[in-house]
């Protein structure tokens, strides 16, 4: 914390008080979005009891407009919250014993504890860091959104995941930390026991909070990190890289046990839905779950007699249980229906497009379905098609807010979805993936296709 010169004082004394309940910022703070407040949330660890996923299902229900969210970083959100609703849903967060550590984000392998494939429990890094450096990990000076990441290795690493801050189990006892990256792109600054990555953490956090809070790791140029860190040139990951499968679907672990990973179509579900489903892995033994990145949960204990039965339901509730779905590929926002700033139902026109394009979806192409030009639900992506009041917008490689290539009315969007099929069909090449076939086109082929009469 600051002391009275200014100064970043000492790192403070072993403490948990990054896990108490109910000092989440994020409920002190709820942003506002065009469906009123949304709170985001990361219980300790990434997991939830199922009675505790139910409870704050009822809880978003009852103070929200029923929609929970699994963004593309494993975080939940609640939708759809008003100004006097936000302290009773922090009381029933509370009431359901969820924890929601302050400070620093710090995102950790999702099966952790339980993946006997795991290099080292990435929970054990998370409290050794949060009992040594709390007062750092809660300096007002660093960024809002500044992120840790700890992956211990194991079937589902975190390796595509960008942090700020990442440490990552190399063998037993070994942790590698690097800043400012994913797996591939992350520069090395530390390598070697807990003490090690802690002190580097540390070292890394003041630098950070000397910089203020619109400084993320980024920011540091690679001469001033040499200087903070010069064995960071020897400095190599010694890892073997992680296989890159998808966590969706049934995965027997090296206990013998198989978990079922499950992803929210679009990364939304309500909380109707939600319970419903809950109420069957229960049923099937299930008794924890895990968030997971890239929208989605790993259920835990469940037996395998169970897992059809669970998995039909998971299918009925409209819960991806299959890699590689084409709903994958689409972000899409709260819409019409759920969110009064939308211009267009967004799940309508996923569904439509799925059915009637079902070339765009050769696992190549983002797509970001947004109802207005907030776009909530994603940042950057091949083809967005955009709400607004003329109609649909269609942007291609670039944000919601970004000037669309071409303009549809309202009433032109099936026709402007056949042209748009009747595009990829033709001008497709032998090989080509559709998000290169359009990127190839470029925005005035796109416009004029969608415009011809
Ligand atoms: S992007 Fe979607 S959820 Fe966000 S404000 Fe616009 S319509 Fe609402």
């Amino acid at each position: 914390m600051r002391g009275a010169a200014g100064k970043i004082s000492d790192v403070g004394r072993p403490d948990m008080a990054g896990m108490q309940r109910g000092a989440c910022p994020a409920l002190a703070a709820p942003m506002q979005t065009g469906d009123g407040l949304l709170v985001r949330l990361r219980p300790a660890g990434g997991a939830l009891t199922l009675s505790q996923f139910r409870e704050l299902a009822s809880a978003a229900a009852r103070h929200g407009n029923g929609i929970l969210e699994i963004t593309a970083r494993g975080n939940l959100q609640i939708r759809g919250l008003r100004p006097e609703t936000v302290g009773l849903l922090a009381a029933d967060i509370d009431a359901a014993g969820i924890i929601l550590p302050d400070g620093v984000a710090i995102e950790i392998s999702p099966l952790h504890g339980v993946d006997a494939d795991e290099i080292t429990d990435a929970a054990e890094m998370e409290a050794t860091l949060r009992s040594t450096l709390g007062a750092l990990l809660n300096h007002p000076h660093l960024a809002p959104k500044l992120s840790v990441l700890i992956d211990g290795g194991g079937r589902f690493a975190l390796s595509a995941v960008i942090a700020d801050i990442r440490i990552v189990a190399q063998q037993p006892g070994q942790w590698l930390l690097a800043v400012a990256g994913d797996e591939e792109t992350a520069m090395p600054l530390a390598l070697g026991g807990p003490e090690v990555v802690v002190a580097a953490a540390s070292e890394l956090l003041r630098m950070l909070a000397t910089r203020g809070r619109q400084t993320r790791a980024r920011n540091i140029d690679a001469a001033t990190l040499h200087t903070h860190f010069p064995q960071t040139d020897s400095i190599r990951s010694i890892r073997r890289a992680p296989k890159k499968s998808s966590y969706v679907g049934v995965t027997k672990l090296a206990t013998g046990n198989a978990v079922l990973g499950l992803r929210l179509k679009f990364g939304q579900t309500r909380a109707a839905d939600l319970i419903s489903f809950l109420a069957s892995a229960g049923s099937g033994g299930a008794r924890e779950i895990r968030l997971a990145p890239d929208r989605g949960f790993f259920l835990i204990g469940l037996s395998e007699a169970a897992m059809p039965t669970v998995q039909q339901a998971a299918v009925d509730l409209g819960f991806s249980i299959r890699a590689n779905e084409p709903a994958e590929q689409i972000a899409a926002c709260a819409g019409a229906g759920a969110c009064a700033s939308a211009f267009y139902n967004t799940r309508t026109l996923a569904g439509q497009l799925m059915d009637r394009v079902p070339d765009l979806f050769d696992g190549s192409l983002k797509l970001h379905l947004s109802g207005c030009a907030k776009g909530c639900a994603h940042r950057h992506a091949d083809l967005a098609i955009v709400g607004s009041p003329d109609g649909y917008g269609f942007v291609l490689d670039g944000l919601a807010a970004d000037s669309p290539a071409a303009r549809i009315a309202g009433e032109g969007i099936d026709f402007a979805i056949e042209k748009l099929a009747r595009l990829i069909e033709d001008q497709r090449g032998a090989g080509e993936s559709s998000a290169d076939c359009l990127k190839r086109l470029g925005a005035t082929a796109l416009a004029e296709a969608l415009q011809q009469e």
